[in-house]
């Protein structure tokens, strides 16, 4: 039937003798501009032009928030031991497997203590590379842990959000790392410690509904995609056209979702500054002395304010 066959193979293409590396350059998706890698790693990933973030990797992340680029990684040797024993296309094993070669760590987070500008704090940074940052087991356990030691310490927590919810593959218990977390944080708010939530492209599902929105400061960075059902599920269950930058940083704290946007290249000098007022020591004589004149005083709006409030 063919009436048009090539007979012979083709002509085999020549070896590419392309003297620029892989990966020397990156072109934007946003402006296009094409970006020479190194001043990009330096530019902390995001674009010169158009202010683009790039996904950062929970290594690199935690390199742009702690003094020094050092820290003392907490339980990296914890794996998860498929507990549903679950197949979907492949086995989870197998896909554990695959990502653990790829990505070079055990799970989807790494969680560090060091120092931020001089303030002690534990940091967990997510991996989106691995199985899409999702919250199993594993990551619901070092979690607690970071936070654990953040009580034991009393230092603050901080956790960079960058995942796609719970994992499938481990089910229920997945979802149980949402409560597990977030009950870690209950006890780090009744002992007065302050935790900082840091929302990066993507941070949806599980992720969403339980510890990233549970910050004492909840910040994103620029047009990071934050929701917890994605647009078109949403779309169709209302039934209704979503309002442009639906979902997006910039749109949520519009709408009393987050509390800040900030630029990456300004995040760690911003975090380190609230951790510092978050985590000041209230001094003796100044924290008791307002209270005093204060309670005598009848208050009301006419009431005269104290000199410095
Ligand atoms: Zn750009």
């Amino acid at each position: 039937m063919a009436w048009f066959k090539k007979a012979r193979k083709p002509i085999a293409a020549p070896e590419k003798t392309s003297r620029v590396p892989e990966g020397l350059w990156v072109k934007c998706p946003e402006c296009d501009t094409i970006i020479y890698t190194k001043d990009l790693v330096k530019n902390l990933h995001v674009c010169h032009k158009c202010a683009h973030h790039f996904r950062l990797n929970a290594t690199e992340r935690l390199k742009t928030l702690f003094d020094g680029e050092t820290w003392e990684e907490l339980a990296p040797n914890l794996v998860s031991n498929d507990p549903l024993q679950f197949t979907d296309t492949k086995p989870y094993k197998a896909r554990l497997a695959a990502s653990k070669a790829s990505v070079g760590q055990n799970d989807a987070v790494i969680v560090g203590v060091g120092r931020i500008n001089g303030v002690d704090a534990v940091v967990a940074a997510m991996e989106y590379s691995f199985i899409g940052g999702s919250m199993g087991v594993v990551v619901g356990e070092k979690m607690v842990r970071g936070i654990e030691l953040a009580l034991a310490r009393r230092i603050p927590m901080v956790i960079v959000s960058c995942s796609g919810g719970a994992r499938m593959m481990e089910g229920a218990l997945s979802l149980m790392q949402m409560a597990k977390i977030s009950a870690a944080l209950a006890r780090l708010d009744r002992a007065r410690l302050p935790y900082v939530s840091i929302l990066t492209d993507p941070t949806t599902g599980g992720v969403t509904a339980s510890f990233a929105m549970l910050g004492d400061l909840n910040i994103a960075e620029p047009k990071a995609l934050i929701g917890f059902a994605g647009p078109r599920i949403i779309e169709q269950t209302i039934r209704q056209k979503l309002p442009d930058g639906f979902q997006r940083s910039e749109f949520l704290v519009e709408h009393g979702m987050l509390d800040l946007v900030v630029d990456r290249r300004e995040m760690k000098a911003t975090l380190g500054r609230m951790l510092a007022f978050m985590s000041a020591k209230p001094s003796g004589p100044q924290a008791s002395k307002p209270s005093g004149p204060q309670a005598s005083k009848p208050s009301g709006p006419q009431a005269p304010k104290p000199s410095g409030m």
